[in-house]
């Protein structure tokens, strides 16, 4: 067997053309936090998705996927293996109100053309960051609405192939699916994902889409942050707990806790991860020692 370094400098020969070594994730992460990476990928299309996915598994190499980096803390580690950006965009309108999209389209895209072309559905995913194959990852939502609503089925590839899956496949839970926090090892990734829509009236569904944005604008502080960094326990919100235990504005190196919205930690510059995760271990503690409640992450830790 070839050495990690031969096998990893293979790949990015093999992948010359898309790919970078030693390179910096700080600035692909919505929240500008991030260390390197062995090396970086560029997915812009099926065949650079397939190619870079099919080489690393042949050499052996950990892989791992991201789309817009809108819900992951990178580590200040070196990510060990192959990082890949996933840029695919497609966007199909089929019959039957179908849908049918590649992993890395925007969502705020896909929101966005829908609500034109008056197709109901997504009209809540409007200025959601991120693409969608981190929304079903995720299983996204908001105002109501989840993806595990209205997927249909997604073409999965994984070391054995491409296969069509439905959505019980997935096994969504809150903000959660099977393929959260996933094993690099044995990765499956989201190549395209098809949802159901239904007919809408395009100037109600533009009305609609332009209140759910005023919304976010409103209640949704600016600055570089990952949304929201813990999930609802049931019949509560994470950002009252955390306002509630007199933890607002608080700041640990260059990370704050929101003075806007406590469940929003907010990358003033030059934050770390080792900030953030201080804020993290603090909202915890503190939730559970005043309210008796742990909070948990909606947030992924890579
Ligand atoms: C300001 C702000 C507001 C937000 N508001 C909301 C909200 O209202 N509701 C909500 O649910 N979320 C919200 N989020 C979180 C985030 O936008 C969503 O979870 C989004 O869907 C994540 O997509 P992504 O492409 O950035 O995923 P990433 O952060 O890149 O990845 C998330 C996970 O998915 C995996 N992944 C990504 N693409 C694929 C793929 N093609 N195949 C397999 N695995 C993949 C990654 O490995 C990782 O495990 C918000 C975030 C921000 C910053």
């Amino acid at each position: 067997m070839r050495s990690y370094a031969e096998r990893l400098a293979e790949f990015a020969w093999m992948m010359r053309t898309i790919a970078q070594q030693n390179a910096s994730l700080e600035h692909h992460s919505l929240l500008g936090i991030g260390g390197m990476t062995d090396v970086l990928v560029f997915a812009g299309c099926e065949e650079e998705l397939l190619a870079a996915l099919a080489q690393a598994w042949q050499l052996e190499l950990p892989v791992r996927v991201f789309g817009g980096l809108t819900n992951c803390l990178l580590p200040a580690a070196p990510l060990h293996g192959v990082t890949i950006l996933n840029r695919m965009s497609e966007l199909y309108f089929e019959e039957g109100y179908r849908l049918r999209v590649a992993g890395g389209t925007s969502v705020a895209r896909v929101a966005r053309e829908a609500v034109r072309r008056g197709w109901d559905g997504l009209t809540w995913a409007t200025g959601l960051p991120g693409t969608v194959g981190g929304m079903v990852v995720n299983n996204a939502g908001a105002f109501g609405g989840t993806t595990a609503d209205l997927l249909l089925s997604a073409e999965i590839v994984s070391p054995d192939g491409i296969k069509t899956v439905n959505a019980e496949w997935f096994n969504f839970q809150y903000r959660s699916s099977r393929l959260k926090a996933h094993n690099a090892a044995e990765c499956e990734i989201v190549l395209r994902a098809t949802f159901q829509l239904r007919e809408g009236e395009p100037a109600q569904l533009q009305a609609r889409a332009a209140g759910y944005k005023q919304r976010r604008w409103q209640t949704q502080p600016p600055g570089r942050s990952l949304g929201s960094v813990f999930a609802n326990p049931p019949g509560d919100y994470a950002g009252r707990l955390i306002e509630a235990a007199g933890l607002k504005g608080v700041r640990r190196g260059d990370v704050m806790i929101s003075p806007q919205h406590a469940n929003f930690f907010i990358n003033q510059g030059q934050g770390t991860a080792a900030d953030y995760l201080e804020l993290i271990r603090l909202a915890q503690t503190e939730v559970e020692r005043q309210f008796g409640l742990w909070l948990e992450l909606e947030i992924e830790i890579i």
